[in-house]
């Protein structure tokens, strides 16, 4: 059979674009200079004049670039223009509020000058007179520069404009009435920084302090919206006409179409447009078929909390992009917009109330959409799972307070990686349904779903959506909704599909354009129907065709960003310890209400720390990929979070233990020693004696209560600690013996009960390593599979192995390497009597630029998967590297524990404030400091200090106890000196199973006289346990995440306590009601 004569299709678009469109350029263009410009770029797309096109793709491609300067050029989009009345200025390096600004001092300004440094503001006062002459003419007010700005008009934030964004027309009018105001002021607050910040060079290079904005344009303008139809009406066709292919009839239509459009069209005679435009609309009004697949698109802008520019500019980015979203609603009532973070509400709340109030209103119109539950889009593997609690429980409650209602489903299409805890925590506060994309972004292998259900660690299960154009940024090109629908897995089981439109990242939101691209598109034979919806439209029509759908089970984990575990290590350490004390002052707070009436349970501050610190979790601030800037707001928020947080503690402890506690500081009798964990500790302590001295003690604290210790307990075997005499040192302390060389290798762990070596011969455990940490591109954010091949073990000794502390309570050694070119690292190694684990008390001065540390322990163990602690559970992942799924995770995140372990041992590494981890073969790395130089050039440089451990175990992690000891290992015993000789032992709470963990004990939101207390299965278990507490509880219920009473009511109070089920990793919230 004889092919389909080629020539037709390329005959037709030759015709089309040499003759027709070289006619429509001339006709479009009023100003020969530009015309000859656009000729030139024609002539160089198609080659010399008269000559055959090479290929018809190229010639469309050169011709919609054509089509697209006519709009940039604004060569007919724009009638006459008129410069500003008067143009004035002043510059600050604050962001001061609009009452400030008016009454600066301005003075005269020009177009074409420039202000700086970065990150100043300043201020312009514009006074503008429209002509007279302009009447019945729609006029814009047009800003061009390449910083950020909003305009101000009538005390009000009345638009944002972005050349970036492509923003910079402010409408005054669409249609000029003699009675409107022909003269007018507006002020306008220029940042000094653009929509990505300020890099130096590339976007994520630190930023310039040097870089300043020129002000290009401003300038009346006469806007000709009918020229503008048109040229949307022929990008459309003709990106149909380009994308839909040779195979597809369509593609014909819409080039001829176009061409008879030009055909009608005389652009010096307005009145032909609506004939050409009508043509248009014939073509655009052919209707699919009803099995066309749906895009939901929904107006989106991703603003990122911080990243390369600092908290309180991203205050102003909000207030920018979302008044540009306000403007644009009240002009297409149709748009829709998902807004997520309720963080950045509340910004908007209390710095622009009147942009709130109409925000407010469309909210109520249904039209602005609050999305996502959470606080912020936080990072989703480092947060503890306490934390992703309160991420929802501070977001929803903010939604329910402000909109009447929480939100139904989690928005997250920016963050690096998901924790197989999100499905049961998102079903805990009132969401089933989850949107991301992020796992497009993976460097190996292709996810496999774009809808599918996601399961959990405890077996809930959310539907979950990936946008399939695999962007949160579409501006509603046909291309894009090509993609959206050949890209989609699924199509063959479900036929809906979301499509989020709006610059995003820096903000900036959607643009009149890309709705006015999507209107054309609504139903269109050849193109997917792209309809305006909501998140709630296309998640309600995803679950009614979801039965065919896939599960993944497990964890979502993105191939790549692999660094973010361990770059910025304050910012870590800050997150880690942040949340030990703001669960230490809740736990201590709230025994503290029960004990004593008059106490105030600290609510309100609280609050405001939590939010602190979960402000701090945002994806580019917990990840460390921030600028500097960001860094050192962050570490000002942890700053204050334990400074507040210790005088909280303190107060709670006072209110606690008013009897026990010394009137007065003086010579101390006895020690109270707090333990804010449910289990009982028996510990070697620092004890504070007279004159600030400290002796260490060995103690026994019950469960969440405290117990007076007078005379300290007695080893049943003291730390022995010896030196060899070839330089090497053994510790000993009845439960593990160790031999460290001279470098502070550990040669031999041998659990003692078990005469179990853990170090496999010849092998050093606690090496460390150096490697070289050059990523491709995104340096702060990835450590790229290759870095492996460059490890150097730290070799260079600065001060050998010595014994500074011999024995008895607590054995130690201390010794100092010199790693890399310049920096250093002591170590303090401790082994405390009746203590399972052997403990590394690191200080670095660290000094390098693009190398990752890490220590390495090496074990005798065989097993293909470690486990790995995460958000109230654990995961486990492979050792092996056998499929490419496999080695795509080598380097992957943990919380405070890891552990490999074979059929009745184990050696788990447990840390107080790493994340970033990996388990190949036999070798257990802890990743410990990582140099990326941008965004932020100072990433890490300086000092560290950071606690791991080494614990070798019999029988599984869970029998060990490895859990527990690592939460030991995180929560110190608290001691205070007391004045009293005697008291029982106190304990509020405990559980009887150690497959349990009571995670949060804290008074219920909004109810003083509740307490909420969270538990969960930490062994991947069914169990059966009881709760007991000595607090006068009345009543007591289940509760979900949000703390909303369980439909199946109250639960019986027994002699043992509560009776508690529990399936694998099950997190159970109780609300306890107090009889005072
Ligand atoms: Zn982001």
């Amino acid at each position: 059979m004889a092919a389909p004569p080629p020539q037709a299709h390329d005959y037709a678009l030759e015709r089309v674009e040499k003759v027709r469109l070289r006619h429509l350029l001339h006709r479009l263009q009023p100003a020969g200079a530009s015309l000859l410009i656009l000729l030139g770029v024609l002539s160089s797309s198609w080659g010399e004049q008269g000559a055959p096109c090479p290929t018809p793709g190229l010639a469309l491609a050169g011709l919609t670039i054509l089509i697209c300067r006519v709009a940039i050029f604004d060569l007919r989009l724009f009638g006459d223009r008129c410069p500003p009345a008067s143009l004035s200025c002043f510059q600050t390096p604050r962001r001061i509020s609009y009452d400030e600004a008016v009454v600066g001092e301005f003075r005269p300004a020009e177009v074409g000058e420039s202000f700086g440094p970065t990150w100043e503001t300043c201020w312009f006062k514009v006074e503008l007179s429209i002509p007279l002459a302009w009447a019945g003419r729609e006029v814009h007010f047009v800003w061009e520069s390449d910083g950020e700005a909003m305009v101000w008009r009538d005390a009000q934030p009345v638009q944002g404009l972005t050349k970036e964004g492509e923003k910079t027309s402010y409408i005054l009018t669409s249609s000029l009435k003699e009675s409107e105001p022909h003269s007018l002021t507006l002020y306008v607050e220029l940042a000094c920084n653009g929509l990505f910040g300020a890099g130096k060079g590339s976007m994520i290079a630190p930023p310039d302090p040097d870089r300043r904005v020129t002000l290009n344009k401003a300038e009346l303008v006469i806007f000709n919206r009918d020229v503008y139809e048109l040229l949307v009406d022929l990008e459309i066709l003709l990106d149909m006409a380009r994308l839909l292919g040779e195979e597809n009839q369509r593609s014909f239509q819409a080039l001829y179409t176009a061409n008879q459009m030009v055909n009608v069209c005389d652009v010096t005679d307005p009145s032909t447009f609506p004939a050409a435009r009508d043509l248009a609309a014939a073509i655009f009004s052919q209707r699919n078929g009803e099995s066309q697949h749906t895009i939901h698109a929904m107006g989106h802008c991703h603003i990122d909390s911080a990243w390369l520019w600092p908290y309180e500019e991203t205050i102003r980015k909000c207030a920018r992009s979302w008044v540009t979203v306000v403007r644009l609603m009240e002009r297409n009532p149709e748009l829709t917009f998902a807004c997520s973070q309720a963080q950045q509400f509340e910004w908007v709340r209390s710095w622009y109330p009147g942009l709130y109030a109409q925000i407010l209103d469309f909210v109520a119109k249904g039209q602005f959409i609050p999305v996502g539950g959470t606080w912020v889009e936080m990072d989703g593997n480092l947060p503890s799972g306490e934390s992703m609690v309160r991420q929802f429980l501070q977001g929803q409650q903010f939604f329910q307070e402000q909109f009447g209602r929480i939100c139904t489903e989690f928005w997250l299409p920016d963050t690096f990686g998901y924790s197989a805890q999100l499905p049961q925590l998102m079903r805990g506060c009132g969401i089933q349904r989850f949107l991301t994309q992020k796992l497009s972004w993976n460097l190996v292998n292709t996810f496999p779903y774009h809808t599918f259900f996601w399961e959990g660690i405890d077996g809930s299960r959310v539907l979950t959506h990936f946008p399939p154009g695999d962007s949160y940024g579409m501006h509603g090109l046909v291309e894009e909704v090509l993609k959206t629908v050949k890209n989609n897995k699924d199509k063959g089981c479900v036929n809906h599909s979301a499509f989020l439109f709006g610059f995003g990242d820096g903000g900036g939101g959607p643009t009149q354009k890309m709705l006015d691209r999507m209107k054309r598109m609504s139903d269109t034979d050849g193109l997917p129907r792209v309809q305006i919806s909501t998140p709630d439209q296309l998640f309600s029509v995803l679950e009614k065709e979801s039965s065919q759908l896939c599960t993944w089970v497990g964890e979502l984990f993105l191939e790549l960003h692999n660094g973010t575990y361990t770059t910025q290590a304050q910012i870590k350490k800050g997150n880690r310890e942040c949340e030990r004390i703001l669960h230490d002052v809740e736990v201590l707070s709230t025994l503290a209400v029960a004990q004593d009436s008059v106490f105030q349970y600290p609510a309100s501050q609280l609050q405001r720390l939590w939010r602190l610190l979960l402000l701090n979790q945002f994806h580019d601030v917990l990840p460390g990929s921030c600028i500097q800037l960001v860094v050192e707001d962050a570490l000002q928020y942890y700053t204050e979070i334990r400074r507040i947080g210790a005088e909280l503690q303190e107060e709670a402890v006072q209110s606690l233990c008013r009897d026990l506690l010394q009137p007065k500081a003086g010579s101390t009798e006895s020690t109270l020693v707090l333990n804010t964990l449910p289990w009982e500790r028996t510990e070697v302590i620092s004890r504070p004696g007279p004159d600030g001295t400290e002796t260490l003690a060995l103690v026994t604290v019950p469960s969440m209560g405290y117990a007076l210790v007078r005379e300290p307990l007695l080893p049943s075997q003291p730390v022995s600690v010896r030196k060899q005499v070839d330089g090497s040192i053994t510790m000993e302390n009845g439960v593990i013996a160790v031999c460290l060389d001279m470098m502070g290798h550990l040669t031999s762990l041998r659990l003692l009960d078990s005469e179990r070596e853990s170090v496999p011969e010849g092998c050093y455990a606690n090496q460390f390593a150096l490697f070289d940490d050059v990523p491709l591109y995104w340096d702060a954010w990835d450590v790229m599979d290759y870095h492996l091949e460059t490890r150097k073990p730290v070799t260079t000794l600065l001060k050998p192995l010595e014994i500074t502390l011999a024995g008895g309570l607590r054995g130690s050694v201390r010794f100092s390497l010199q790693v890399g070119k310049s920096s250093t690292l002591t170590q303090e190694i401790i082994l405390d009597a009746t203590c399972p684990y052997l403990r590394f008390l690191t200080q670095v001065e660290w000094k390098e630029a693009h190398k990752f540390l890490k220590v390495e322990f090496p074990v005798q163990v065989r097993s293909t998967d470690a486990t790995y602690e995460i958000q109230f559970g654990h995961v486990q992942r492979p050792t092996h590297w056998n499929t490419s799924w496999d080695w795509a995770r080598f380097e992957v995140w943990a919380h405070k524990w890891m552990d490999l372990s074979e059929h009745g041992f184990g050696v788990a590494l447990l840390n107080d404030c790493k994340y970033g981890a990996s388990a190949h073969r036999n070798v257990l790395s802890l990743s410990l400091l990582r140099a990326p130089k941008s965004p932020d050039s100072t990433a890490d440089i300086g000092h560290h200090q950071f606690t791991y451990a080494v614990m070798p175990h019999r029988g599984s992690f869970q029998e060990a106890g490895v859990i527990q000891r690592a939460y030991n290992l995180n929560f110190p015993l608290y001691a205070v000196p007391a004045s009293s000789a005697q008291c029982p032992a106190w304990s509020a709470f405990s559980v009887s199973s150690p497959a349990i963990v009571l995670e949060t004990v804290k008074q219920a939101e909004g109810r003083p006289e509740a307490v909420v207390v969270r538990l969960y299965e930490a062994y991947g278990s069914t169990v059966t346990a009881w709760l007991q507490t000595s607090l006068p509880v009345k009543e007591a219920m289940l509760c979900d995440l949000l703390e909303r009473p369980a439909a199946q009511g109250t639960l019986p109070l027994g002699q043992q306590g509560l009776r508690l089920s529990f399936t694998p990793f099950c997190v159970l919230s109780v609300l306890l009601v107090l009889s005072q």
